[in-house]
């Protein structure tokens, strides 16, 4: 980590700690080596699990750079787990490169995307008391639509966190009507975890001015520091 990505992640996280706020009620478990863990009040041991989405075979959509989805959702996922590690939270990952390995017999694209969200699916059902944080770019036919949406699934507690996670990132992304959070109704991760989840759609690859925000290191972060501060609060 150089210096001035240290300084800007420090100042991330005061920005977390001004969306968490006091509702924020977190005691740490702090051993080396534990994954994610942060105390719930009434609830047992929470675990983050962010989701960057695509990989491997399936890069997701192109933006109008040129830059796959799946590279964007990496920056920023690890961008969340790096802030989230100051907070004293080890952060679960579904994917922690650009490689994925396949099964022999996922011989197409399609058979590598299915095997992949499969796979996903069970390492998230998996993990106990698991919070699901996945994160998405969006595409869209024309250049205009712009701003966050973030998905949720069927789940107890995913709507409060989305509508959260929402008026957070609005905040950062600016005001787009048609952006409101709502069900991920034929979204599989969505409708087949058991957890808590979201799903964040941090923005538009297809609107330029958009797509060339989202690759800006200091912009991903800005992005990070809503979602993990939308996070702790969520969970307190
Ligand atoms: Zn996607």
């Amino acid at each position: 980590m150089n210096k001035a990505f240290a300084i800007r992640l420090v100042c991330a996280a005061v920005a977390v700690c001004l969306v968490a706020g006091a509702a924020v009620n977190i005691c740490l478990s702090l051993r080396p080596g534990t994954a994610a863990r942060v105390r719930v009040p009434g609830r047992n041991i929470a675990t983050l699990v962010l989701d960057p989405g695509h990989g491997g075979a399936d890069g997701g959509a192109v933006s109008v750079t040129g830059t796959s989805e799946s590279a964007i959702n990496m920056e920023i996922a690890e961008r969340c787990r790096a802030l989230a590690g100051l907070f004293g939270v080890t952060a679960e990952m579904t994917r922690d490169s650009e490689e994925l390995q396949y099964p022999d017999d996922a011989s197409t694209i399609r058979a590598k995307k299915v095997w992949d969200t499969k796979h996903r699916t069970e390492f998230i059902n998996s993990t106990e008391n698991a919070v699901l944080i996945s994160i998405h770019q969006n595409k869209y036919t024309t250049a205009g639509p712009h701003g966050c949406q973030v998905l949720y699934a069927p789940t107890v507690g995913s709507r409060e966190l989305a509508e959260g996670l929402q008026e957070l990132l609005r905040q950062v992304a600016g005001e787009d009507k048609r952006n409101a959070a709502q069900i991920g109704k034929e979204i599989y991760i969505m409708n087949h975890v058991t957890c808590p989840a979201v799903l964040v759609e941090c923005g538009f690859v297809s609107n330029v001015v958009e797509a060339k925000r989202l690759e800006d290191p200091k912009y991903q972060l800005k992005l990070a520091a809503m979602i993990v501060g939308g996070y702790l609060e969520g969970i307190s």
